[in-house]
């Protein structure tokens, strides 16, 4: 037996046999053609077939997961109106070369010319032509880019996964993910997750395990290749008892959140990605208690334009509908770096320039944002907070500049909505004045992980710590009690959206705290449902 260690993004059990994917790198022969004409008829032939398959797997996926299904008709887009055909036209005319050759030749030469820029618009452009030229190429040359799964349902295990790949799958014969690249937030798990299976990341795959049995531990990020007769029997057990949990988990998708005796509780999403999206409305939450907005400023060569935050915003307004959307002004600095911001080191980047702080000396950078935040505030039911206060004196600074975001947007006759204003109580010194700050905004929204980090002075990152960083500590746990009714006194609303707000041993506590709302990850919307369904604060 071999045990393989790695991250789980998605929780699940799941034991069956190994299918080794590789992506199939293929040869393209090149031969002249004496009838050009001919051989631009059959490109464009390839090119309405290969637009007629987009669309039917758009229609096809798009009742279970319409963003990730966008992505097909973004490619059809690609092949019926962009540069792309024209350049496969004038190579097809010029050189007098096969369809599938010229296809393939156009492809790799943007792939080469984009090969250094990080932007994402331009990443994903390249992916897609990637994926449509192998499109083409399967129906010019007859390879298909489409994964055989077989008859049995398998472990797939591969270096990477495309979205696309995953999503052409028979999703029935899929038990579990493994690959080697991916994080938590990377389209191949957010579509395991999607599809309630267990998925790994950060495993090295090894071909020689094709065929094998396995078994695949989400809950620990464990991957079992051949293992033992009693390992396997155990693993059986637990398979059972999880699935008839989650099967029962489901039933609560479009159930209230409600206590035992009736009282309402708003249970909202963390989220962290647009992609994450899907999972909000799939586990029927409340709305986005916690949109982390860094996702647009990390990765990448330069800090991203106001128009680029507008479409994305917008686009949570838009999918959101009247659900309220919190975005999180940009929490910047500490371990959340970018060459281009060009933060000087700093002895404790921790207690460094970070959030709000960061955001109130780089101005240009802030009202970008916020100007970005209150035009798509006009599309939908938007929210604002901040991260990182520690005084009301940054309040008033924040104040000022949303004044003139608003009048800069006045007197460009930009649409926008007031909306609701929150702060982000994760330090000490908030909790402290958390009943000034409440007096001056709609709801405190409490960071346990960084409310713990400063309580304890102890780094949440650092892995000497990890069995010492205690976030039931009664000091944090009074804190949280404090801001639930200083918030209250003023009349303002208090939700909790660090990690603590999905710890399902804590949900008794924080509802009888008084608590209005929670915000937890999409995957744990269903056990922290259950568990305030199962709360009867009457006794
Ligand atoms: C927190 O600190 O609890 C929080 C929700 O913010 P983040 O984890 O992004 O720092
Ligand atoms: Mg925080």
């Amino acid at each position: 037996m071999e045990i393989y260690k790695g991250a789980a993004t998605f929780a699940g059990i799941a034991i069956g046999k190994i299918l080794f994917y590789h992506r199939s790198e293929y040869q393209i022969r090149q031969y002249l053609v004496s009838n050009v004409k001919k051989e631009l008829s059959e490109f464009n032939q390839a090119r309405l077939l290969v637009i007629r398959q987009l669309k039917e797997l758009y229609e096809k996926n798009c009742p279970v997961q319409e963003m990730e299904a966008k992505i097909f008709l973004k490619q059809a887009k690609l092949l019926e109106t962009g540069s792309f055909q024209r350049a496969v036209e004038s190579l097809i005319v010029s050189e007098k070369v096969n369809a599938a050759y010229a296809v393939m030749t156009t492809k790799d030469e943007l792939a080469a010319t984009f090969r250094n820029l990080e932007e994402p618009a331009i990443r994903e452009r390249i992916a897609n032509i990637k994926e449509i030229s192998d499109r083409l190429i399967s129906v010019l040359g007859g390879i298909s880019p489409k994964i055989d799964l077989g008859e049995e349902p398998v472990i797939l295990v591969a270096e990477t996964l495309s979205p696309t790949e995953i999503m052409e799958m028979d999703k029935d014969k899929l038990l579990a993910v493994v690959t080697l690249q991916g994080s938590v937030v990377s389209h191949a798990s957010i579509m395991a997750k999607t599809m309630d299976i267990p998925a790994l990341v950060d495993i090295e795959p090894d071909d020689e395990w094709e065929g094998s049995q396995a078994i695949v531990d989400g809950y620990t990020g464990t991957l079992y290749v051949n293992p033992d007769a009693e390992l396997l029997k155990e693993y059986e057990i637990r398979r059972q008892a999880d699935l008839k949990e989650r099967e029962e988990l489901m039933k609560l998708k479009d159930q209230r959140d409600m206590t035992a005796d009736g009282k309402e509780i708003g249970l909202y999403a963390n989220i962290g990605n647009l992609d994450d999206l899907n999972s909000v409305l799939f586990y029927g939450a409340a709305g986005i208690g916690l949109l982390r907005s860094e996702f647009q400023y990390l990765g990448r060569e330069n800090y991203p334009r106001e128009n680029e935050l507008f479409r994305a915003y917008k686009k949570v307004a838009e999918t959101m509908g009247d659900r309220l959307s919190v975005i999180r002004t940009v929490d910047l600095g500490a371990d959340k770096q970018a060459d281009y911001l060009d933060i000087p080191e700093e002895a404790n980047p921790i207690m460094g320039n970070r959030g709000i702080r960061l955001c109130l000396d780089r101005k240009r950078m802030f009202k970008a944002q916020l100007r970005a935040i209150y035009r798509a505030s006009a599309y939908g039911n938007l929210g604002i907070m901040y991260p990182m206060i520690t005084s009301e004196e940054e309040l008033d600074e924040i104040e000022s500049i949303i004044e003139e975001v608003k009048t800069g947007l006045r007197e460009k006759e930009i649409p926008f909505k007031e909306i609701l204003t929150g702060i982000m109580i994760e330090t000490p010194a908030a909790v402290m004045i958390s009943r000034e700050l409440a007096r001056r905004v709609d709801f405190l929204s409490l960071g346990t992980n960084d409310l713990t980090q400063y309580t304890l002075a102890m780094d949440r990152q650092n892995p000497l710590l990890r069995g010492k960083y205690n976030d039931h500590h009664p000091a944090v746990l009074r804190m949280i009690r404090m801001v639930i009714d200083a918030g209250h006194e003023e009349g303002c609303k208090v939700c909790i959206c660090g990690e603590l707000a999905a710890d399902t041993g804590l949900t008794e506590t924080f509802l009888r705290m008084g608590v209005d709302s929670l915000s937890v990850v999409p995957a744990c919307i269903l056990p922290v449902r259950k568990a305030l369904r199962e709360t009867d604060l009457s006794r």
